[in-house]
C-alpha cells in the first residue's frame, strides 16, 4: 500500500489551477519505493513546482514526493559524469560543482529544479544553440516502473524509452537517478554584454551575429512599444570567463528579496506594465554594457525575488511559450504581437531567444529550430484563456509548438499537432501513471 501520509501541499509555479490531489506520498529512498501498483488512483512523481502549469499536479490523484531522493552518488574527473538522485537540485549541482570547476551543461532561469524535472521537460537553457536540451547531455538514467521493473535507460540502452522519458512529463515511471555530463570552467564568472535594441529586425541582426560567438544569449523584450518596430528590448548575451585568477575570488552574496503576501489583483496591469518596461529598458544608459558577473545573477535573476508568483495576485497567472520556424517566424511574431496589444493584456516578462539546431532526443521535447517567445499573463478568466486559444491558433497555423512545462489550457487538438508523436510515445507511458494535462491533451475527438 502507499503511505498516506501527507507532507506538503503540492502547487505548480503559476498557481494555476488549484487542484486537490488525494495523497501526498513522499519517496525518501530507493530502495524502498512503495508499491505503486496498488494505488487506486494514478500517481505522478513531482519535484519542485517550477512547472507553471498542469503537467506536474495530478488532480485526485498521488502526488509522489521524490524531493527527498536527493543524494549524490558518483563524479568522475576525467569524464565530467556526475550521477545523482532525480530529486537533486541544480541548486545542490551548483554550490558542490562550480568550486571544483564544474558547471551544468544546460540550466533553465531558475537552478531551483530537480533534476528529474530537468529530464522530464528536456528544459532549454540560454546555451540552446550552442548546446542543445538538458537531455542530450544524458548518458543513462534508471527508471522504475509501477510493475516493480528497474530499467536502465541510455541512448543505447532501452532507447525507446530512453526516448519518451527525455520530455516524458513524468508518465513513463520514476526517474530513480540519472547520470549526465558536466562541463569544465575555469571560474564562476560570465563575461556578459547587455545591448538594447529597438525593433524585431535589429534582434535579428545582434542574434544572428552573437549565436557565432556567444555560447549563452537570451533577450528581455517589452512588446508594448506599438508600431512597427514590434518590440524592444535588451539582448544579454555571454561566455564563461577565461581567466585563472578569478578562480581565487570570492562570490559576492545575494540577498534574496521575497513578495511576502499575494498581492492585489490590479497591481499588475498594462500601465503598470508599461512604467516597468519603460524604466528596465532604460536601467543602462550606454546602449551596450559590458561586465564580468558571477554565474548566479547571470542566469537567474528572479531566483533573487523569492515567491514572486505572488505578484500575480492569488488568482495566479499563465505562462506562454511557444517556438515558430524560422520560416514565417516574423510574419507569426508581428501577428502574436497584434493580437496581444488589441486585447491588452500585458505580459510583465517576456522573454525571446532563437532556439539553434540541435536535435532534442525525446519524443514530446519542446525546443527545435525557430523563435520562442514567452510570456507571462496575470490570470483574469475566460478572456486569459480566450487568448491563449487565438495565440495557439496562430503558432499551429506556423507549424510552431507550445511548451507543455508552462501549460495549463492548450486543447487536445492543439497538443496533438504541436506534437505529431504523441501516439507513439503513449505506448510507454507506465499504466498507473497519470496527470491533469496528460488528462486534457490526451483525449480523441
Ligand atoms: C523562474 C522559472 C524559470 C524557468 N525557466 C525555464 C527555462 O529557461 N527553460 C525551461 O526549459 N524551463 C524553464 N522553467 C520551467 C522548469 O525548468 C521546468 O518546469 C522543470 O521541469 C521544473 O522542475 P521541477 O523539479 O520543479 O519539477 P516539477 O515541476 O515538480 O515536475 C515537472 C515534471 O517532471 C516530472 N518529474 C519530476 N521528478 C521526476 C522524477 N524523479 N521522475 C520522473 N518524473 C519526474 C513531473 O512528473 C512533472 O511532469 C522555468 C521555471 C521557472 C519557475
Amino acid at each position: 500500500m502507499l503511505s498516506p501520509e501527507k507532507t506538503r501541499e503540492v502547487q505548480s509555479w503559476g498557481r494555476y489551477p488549484k487542484v486537490k490531489h488525494a495523497r501526498v506520498t513522499p519517496i525518501y529512498w530507493r530502495s524502498e519505493i512503495p508499491d505503486l501498483a496498488s494505488s487506486e488512483q494514478p500517481v505522478l512523481p513531482h519535484a519542485y513546482g517550477r512547472s507553471y502549469g498542469d503537467s506536474c499536479l495530478n488532480e485526485n490523484g498521488v502526488a509522489l514526493d521524490v524531493s527527498h531522493l536527493n543524494r549524490f552518488i558518483s563524479f568522475d574527473e576525467q569524464t565530467g559524469l556526475l550521477c545523482c538522485e532525480a530529486g537533486v537540485s541544480l541548486a545542490d549541482i551548483l554550490e558542490v560543482m562550480v568550486p571544483r570547476g564544474w558547471f551544468l551543461p544546460v540550466t533553465p532561469g531558475t537552478k531551483f529544479v530537480s533534476v528529474g524535472g530537468a529530464i522530464a521537460n528536456d528544459i532549454h537553457g540560454k546555451n540552446h544553440h550552442a548546446a542543445g536540451t538538458f537531455g542530450c547531455h544524458v548518458t543513462r538514467l534508471r527508471l522504475l516502473r509501477s510493475d516493480g521493473q528497474r530499467p536502465i535507460c541510455s541512448p543505447d540502452e532501452n532507447p525507446e524509452l530512453f526516448q519518451a522519458t527525455i520530455g516524458g512529463l513524468g508518465l513513463t515511471g520514476l526517474i530513480l537517478w540519472a547520470e549526465f555530463r558536466l562541463k569544465r570552467i575555469v571560474n564562476p564568472y560570465i563575461d556578459a554584454d547587455h545591448i538594447r535594441f529597438t525593433s524585431l529586425d535589429e534582434f535579428f541582426e545582434i542574434s544572428a551575429e552573437s549565436d557565432k560567438n556567444f555560447e549563452y544569449t537570451v533577450s528581455w523584450v517589452d512588446l508594448l512599444v506599438g508600431g512597427e518596430a514590434l518590440c524592444r528590448g535588451i539582448f544579454t548575451r555571454g561566455n564563461h570567463n577565461q581567466s585563472p585568477e578569478l578562480a581565487r575570488k570570492r562570490l559576492p552574496k545575494r540577498l534574496p528579496l521575497a513578495v511576502p503576501f499575494n498581492l492585489p489583483q490590479f497591481v499588475l496591469n498594462t500601465l503598470t506594465v508599461k512604467g516597468f518596461n519603460e524604466l528596465y529598458y532604460h536601467k543602462q544608459l550606454p546602449r551596450r554594457v559590458h561586465r564580468i558577473e558571477s554565474y548566479d545573477p547571470f542566469f537567474y535573476p528572479l531566483d533573487s525575488i523569492h515567491d514572486w508568483y505572488r505578484m500575480y495576485g492569488k488568482r495566479g497567472f499563465l505562462q506562454y511559450q511557444f517556438v515558430v520556424p524560422f520560416e514565417g517566424g516574423r510574419e507569426a511574431m508581428r501577428e502574436i504581437i497584434g493580437r496581444i496589444r488589441q486585447s491588452g493584456a500585458g505580459s510583465f516578462l517576456t522573454v525571446l531567444k532563437e532556439f539553434g539546431t540541435i536535435k532534442s532526443p525525446g519524443m514530446l521535447s519542446f525546443p527545435r529550430p525557430g523563435l520562442t517567445l514567452a510570456l507571462d499573463f496575470a490570470y483574469a478568466g475566460e478572456k486569459t484563456l480566450r487568448l491563449l486559444d487565438e495565440l495557439d491558433a496562430i503558432v499551429r497555423q506556423y507549424n510552431g509548438s507550445v511548451y507543455p512545462a508552462k501549460d495549463a489550457r492548450m486543447s487536445a487538438e492543439s497538443f496533438q499537432q504541436f506534437y505529431p508523436r504523441w501516439r507513439e510515445f503513449a505506448r510507454y507511458i507506465d499504466p498507473h501513471f497519470s496527470s491533469s494535462f496528460w488528462r486534457r491533451v490526451s483525449t480523441t475527438q
